[in-house]
């Protein structure tokens, strides 16, 4: 096999584990790289499959299935080296995590007509919820291996020069029909909200603080337990009055604290979107 077939064949990996496999060709196989060229030419040609996702302007959001959430997942994950051997080094160990991390067991799939019916729904919750984000599409990207630990996740990377955020929400297969796979995005979306109107990693809103001291006691505070608690009380105020099947740690919480929420993150779109 040449060197071309082998980006053919990564750039063709649908899941994670065919990706696992295929990367594992480069630097474990019997080509032997000597110079970085085939990892430069792999990471310009996922930079260009990838870089009609950039645009879809009109949508307000997106969903993708197959070898583009594979790809994407790569691309933000790969820290691109300029050597060979540290690229080698980038890749055994993005293999390993895939490995260690995701199970090659398909369970149940999400349908696109969950993401579409959370996304009426929102919209009909929050009217600014959309032209709060700063015309970006939201990006839901389906893989088709499951996280032994997670049923979303959000990655994002932020240009420190120009504030532009690159972000997607990856939607992955649950353990079974029951999982509230709705909360599970919606706790994702909660993390895309803080990070596109703060443009920084982990923060939070500054008006969150509110909430934070009516419910929260300082003492189960912290900056990461706090965007936890931003995400949950997000997919609170959505499911609220809703046909959704709320998970336990929401119906824990009060009724009246949900229409808080909800009243909460209305001010917030709204504001948002008139600064915007
Ligand atoms: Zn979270």
């Amino acid at each position: 096999m040449d060197k071309k077939d082998l980006i053919g064949q990564v750039l063709a990996s649908k899941t994670l584990f065919e990706l696992s496999d295929n990367l594992e060709k480069i630097y474990n196989g019997p080509l032997k790289l000597t110079t970085n060229k085939l990892y430069k030419d792999l990471y310009l040609q996922l930079k260009q499959v990838l870089f009609p996702l950039g645009g879809y302007q009109n949508s307000s959001y997106i969903i993708e299935s197959g070898t583009v959430p594979v790809l994407y997942y790569l691309h933000s994950y790969w820290g691109f080296e300029n050597t060979v051997r540290k690229n080698d080094i980038e890749m055994k160990l993005l293999v390993n995590s895939i490995r260690k991390e995701f199970s090659e067991v398909y369970n149940v799939t999400v349908p696109d007509s969950t993401i579409e019916s959370l996304m009426i729904r929102i919209n009909e919750e929050f009217p600014c919820f959309f032209p709060a984000m700063n015309g970006l599409p939201i990006k839901f990207l389906k893989l088709d291996n499951m996280n032994k630990e997670f049923a979303g996740q959000y990655t994002t990377s932020i240009n420190t020069i120009n504030g532009a955020i690159r972000d997607a929400i990856f939607v992955l297969p649950v353990k079974s029909a029951q999982d509230s796979i709705e909360f599970a995005i919606l706790h994702e979306i909660g993390h895309l909200i803080h990070t596109r109107l703060t443009k920084e990693y982990h923060k939070l809103p500054e008006s969150f603080e509110i909430i934070l001291n009516e419910c929260i006691p300082l003492s189960e505070r912290s900056p990461s337990k706090n965007i936890e608690v931003f995400a949950d009380f997000f997919a609170a105020a959505v499911m609220h009055d809703s046909e959704y099947e709320q998970p336990s740690k929401i119906k824990k919480i009060h009724d009246s604290y949900k229409s808080y929420f909800k009243e909460y993150f209305n001010l917030l779109f709204r504001h948002s979107y008139q600064q915007n």
